[in-house]
């Protein structure tokens, strides 16, 4: 197959493309409550002659490519939940959803990966292997859509798995990965202390939950820097204190709300560890008692070495050498660590920046959009990688 020909339709297929995201855009769901979202992706694919799964690991699509020839299986993720934001962009697509908005470009990521299953759907005849197309429910929020699928299935008989991210912050139609751990596994923690309250000129009679926090907050940062090895990292922040109302009382509970943010499973489990120890300590020196909530999001991503190079060089075949970047890694959670946990495969982000720097946002926020150009970027590359990849 004529990789350039594949190419060309894609850039045929551009405004269809942008007519798809548009619409999800203007009609985005909230993660487990997708419904419309997913009976549009499957009714898509459908037509184009998919064998099609609805209902995967709660609100799945999966669509199946059959090649006419032997080869592997390769699977194409796609995220497709927004979130509960108010759009506040002045554009003639924005959210129909009061609250609701797709502010992290997963309506351009399903509409990306139609497009690819448009123009392979074509040449099916001639495709080597099968292809996966993992349209995901849910990322926003853990425990997220991705663990439920792949129970359900999703990723059986998957040689290898791709998934891209669409940047509104990075310049257009650059692309980002690195081998090894991209991005961190996301906890948080609540610590609720239980002392007991009385007449802030009697701290004899009382057990003040306040001294208890003040000396907790500090104690914890000592995970950081004296248990955690050197070398690897590790975050650990309270961002929330909260405890008493007025000054000559002293109450009968603080509470501390934070997140901690790893890469190695090791590191993880020694700050979990060690924020509880550390709490009974503290708590155990003041007399008081506590409760520890910690909970688990996403694990780290890791992308496979030799996926990361092949996809580096199709990449740069497309934007150029110039224009393909080792990716630092970065502390944010995504639950496409769960594929790369059961098959090699690899993340990657595309640069996504409006040209206008006035319409320039970060994710998640209200006046988020992004260069839809990008889409067509991401969907070369797929394209590229299923023809390849044999
Ligand atoms: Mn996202």
């Amino acid at each position: 197959m004529d990789i350039q020909q594949l190419h060309k339709e894609l850039e045929d297929l551009f405004p269809t493309m942008v007519e798809l995201r548009r619409d999800f855009h203007q009609h985005p769901e909230l993660s487990f409550e997708e419904v419309e979202t997913p009976k549009k992706i499957a009714n898509y694919l459908k037509n184009l002659g998919l064998e099609v799964r609805t209902g995967v690991g709660g609100r799945g699509v999966v669509g199946t490519l059959r090649g006419g020839k032997d080869g592997k299986t390769v699977a194409l993720r796609a995220d497709f939940d927004a979130l509960p934001i108010q759009d506040e962009k002045d554009v003639s697509y924005k959210s129909t959803v009061p609250g609701k908005m797709h502010a992290c470009g997963h309506d351009g990521h399903t509409a990306t990966l139609l497009g690819v299953a448009t123009v392979l759907a074509k040449y099916r005849e001639h495709l080597a292997g099968n292809v996966v197309f993992i349209h995901q429910f849910a990322e926003e929020v853990p425990p997220g859509g991705a663990k439920s699928m792949i129970e359900d299935g999703c990723l059986d008989g998957v040689d290898v798995i791709f998934g891209a991210h669409l940047q509104s912050t990075l310049p257009l139609d650059h692309i980002y990965t690195r081998e090894g751990y991209q991005m961190a596994a996301a906890d948080s923690f609540t610590i609720q202390i239980q002392g007991k309250g009385g007449h802030g000129a009697d701290p004899h009679k009382g057990i003040d939950p306040i001294v208890t926090a003040s000396q907790l907050v500090v104690h914890l940062q000592n995970i950081v820097s004296r248990n955690v090895d050197p070398i690897k990292s590790a975050v650990l922040t309270v961002g929330s204190i909260h405890a008493g109302d007025i000054g000559n009382v002293i109450p009968e509970t603080a509470t501390l709300k934070g997140t901690v943010r790893t890469f190695d499973p090791d590191v993880r489990d020694l700050m979990e560890k060690r924020l509880k120890q550390v709490t009974e300590a503290t708590c155990l020196a003041s007399g008081a008692s506590y409760d520890v909530d910690y909970l688990r999001g996403y694990d780290a991503l890791w992308n496979h070495a030799e996926e990361v190079a092949f996809l580096k060089e199709i990449a740069r075949e497309i934007v150029g050498k110039d224009q393909v970047k080792e990716a630092k890694p970065t502390m944010g959670g995504e639950d496409f660590c769960y594929y790369t946990q059961k098959v090699p495969g690899v993340f990657f982000n595309v640069g996504a920046r409006l040209s206008d720097p006035e319409r320039v946002y970060p994710h998640h926020h209200p006046r988020f959009d992004f260069n839809e150009e990008a889409m067509l970027t991401t969907a070369k590359i797929f394209v590229s990688v299923v023809l390849n990849v044999n």
